[in-house]
């Protein structure tokens, strides 16, 4: 590894592997409730934690309690997610919605940025999002949508992140406003490193420059990788 790449770190802003990663990337783990607390996560290793909608059993009054007074206060965790709205799976939506405001509003009062999984809400989730006014930044994870789709959503405010699929003008519009993010999910043996590398030709620009402005990004958008003393 160069000292470049451990002064500007790879940032994979949602990923679903269970290992940590090299010196040269900063990861946020996505967990569920019933997976392990990230108590042994170290080095550039962070987390974030929520109610997904895929996982209708955890959407309770009882996991925000949970969430709010143990789980999103632990120092590794940097955000609140995923959580999210889902048109195709089987949770029911009005259930989906009412816990997702929840989420919403423990974001707010956590002051922790909200990552959210979007599948065919996208007009819901714009509603939502000028309605609840929140403080804390959203960003939308493993976004995949046409530039008319990402542009109606950088007018309402919201980050994206990429991750191995993407539309290359997507791309393009949320980097040139400061607000794009790149991502590993839960792809067998993809590295951030790769993402990356995709990344930059599709943007034309250097690998360097792209490691650099999205890790400084990464800070103001993730503040507790700050609180953590940057020692990492
Ligand atoms: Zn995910």
């Amino acid at each position: 590894m160069t000292p470049e790449e451990l002064q500007f770190p790879y940032v994979d802003a949602h990923t679903h592997c269970p290992e940590e990663g090299d010196a040269t990337s900063l990861q946020i783990h996505s967990l569920h409730l019933t997976e392990a607390m990230p108590e042994h996560f170290a080095g550039r290793s962070f987390a974030s934690i929520g109610l997904h909608p895929w996982q209708a059993e955890d959407l309770t009054e009882e996991s925000l309690l949970l969430l709010e007074e143990k789980l999103l206060t632990e120092p590794r965790v940097v955000a609140l997610g995923e959580a999210g709205l889902d048109r195709v799976c089987s949770t029911p939506y009005s259930k989906q919605l009412h816990f997702f405001r929840e989420e919403v509003k423990l974001a707010d009062r956590l002051d922790l940025p909200l990552i959210i999984h979007l599948v065919r809400a996208q007009d819901d989730l714009v509603r939502l999002k000028k309605e609840l006014r929140p403080h804390s930044p959203w960003l939308i994870h493993g976004f995949r949508g046409k530039p008319q789709q990402a542009e109606q959503l950088l007018r309402s405010g919201f980050y994206l992140s990429f991750g191995r699929h993407f539309h290359s003008e997507s791309l393009a519009l949320a980097y040139g406003q400061g607000r794009a993010f790149l991502e590993t999910d839960d792809v067998p043996n993809l590295s951030i490193a790769s993402v990356y590398s995709e990344a930059s030709r599709s943007l034309g620009i250097s690998l360097e420059e792209l490691r650099e402005k999205l890790y400084a990004q990464a800070l103001t958008f993730f503040p507790r990788l700050l609180n953590e003393g940057g020692n990492y």
